[in-house]
């Protein structure tokens, strides 16, 4: 096993996203938010925000996504075999096993997602496969490193008529504005994370952290790269690199307009090198209402390759889809 080779190259290649070698061990979780250890158990419904938010159907979540297309039939029987052209994840980690406390790659924006979850409400049905409707689901790619399996997931998106949200870093928009674009013209929501990936805090990069003013220019930085891509400003909505988070970050930040953290309740720990069938298992596992599920796009993470059966589970147990800001 080579897991801590892994997330040690990683982090030396600047390549964050895609292992997210963050093992923080400063998570600031606010009260009734899952903690990193609780991220195997889902957030009980009491914990759910009742602030509500009307589900606004799109396009992309009418019923019609029941029926995979042709397409994606095959790109799902494609999907179970890595890409040649890169080794799965787990063969180029295993060994050192994270702590308990690594359970999610940016564990400590559980807060976040918790917030966020509080959006989530019983949605108007979406599924497609006879389960009644009991809930929404929503989900989350990171990208900041490699383009990875980013046009499959937009692909396995589109053809399962589901939207989602994608956390990208300014320099990931950069090197690939034909994706971005393409995440704000299929319907999902983009929002910031970040210009490079830097932890705000220092916990996970070990960089010093990041003055007010640093972070502000980071959130910034970014949505001036990304916002003529999508024809708006990212802004309100950000994720903190890592999940790394400490009292000031949100005051830090709001004066520039990002008022809304991303979090997340559910990690898939495709990051850690979790083969697609264990991505599965815990997605399924994991499900609740109003869970916020964080993928990311990078090709060390199966992420993508287990995103359609990931998505077809959920419909099975009754969830529809959509966007953290909805
Ligand atoms: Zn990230």
């Amino acid at each position: 096993m080579l897991v801590g080779f892994g997330v040690l190259a990683a982090r030396s290649t600047g390549r964050f996203d895609a292992a997210q070698p963050a093992l923080p061990t400063f998570p600031v979780v606010p009260t009734g938010a899952p903690t990193p250890g609780s991220l195997s158990t889902p957030p009980p419904a009491t914990e759910a925000p009742t602030a509500v938010a009307s589900v606004a159907p799109t396009a992309l979540q009418k019923p019609a996504a029941a029926k995979p297309t042709a397409a994606a039939t095959r790109r799902a029987t494609a999907a179970t075999t890595p890409r040649p052209t890169s080794p799965p994840a787990a063969s180029t980690r295993g060994g050192v096993t994270p702590t308990p406390s690594a359970a999610g790659g940016e564990p400590a924006m559980a807060a976040g997602a918790a917030a966020t979850a509080a959006a989530a409400a019983p949605a108007a049905p979406t599924t497609s496969q006879g389960a009644a409707t009991v809930g929404s689901v929503m989900l989350t790619f990171d990208a900041g490193a490699d383009r990875g399996y980013a046009e499959d997931i937009l692909d396995t998106l589109a053809d399962e008529h589901v939207v989602a949200s994608f956390g990208i870093t300014g320099n990931w928009a950069r090197a690939n504005a034909d994706l971005v674009r393409r995440m704000a013209a299929d319907g999902h929501l983009v929002f910031n994370h970040t210009l490079d990936h830097r932890s705000f805090t220092g916990v996970s990069d070990s960089l010093g952290g990041l003055s007010a003013a640093a972070r502000r220019a980071e959130l910034d930085e970014a949505d001036a790269i990304i916002a003529p891509l999508i024809g708006h400003s990212t802004r309100p909505f950000y994720r903190l690199p890592y999940g790394d988070d400490d009292p000031h970050v949100a005051a830090d930040v709001a004066p520039d307009g990002y008022t809304r953290k991303i979090g997340w309740t559910v990690d898939s720990e495709g990051w850690r090198g979790l083969q697609s069938t264990d991505i599965l298992a815990r997605c399924m596992k994991l499900a609740a209402s109003g869970a916020v599920y964080v993928f990311h796009v990078g090709r060390e993470s199966q992420d993508g390759i287990a995103l359609p059966q990931v998505i077809h589970g959920l419909r099975e147990k009754g969830y529809g889809f959509k966007r953290v800001d909805s």
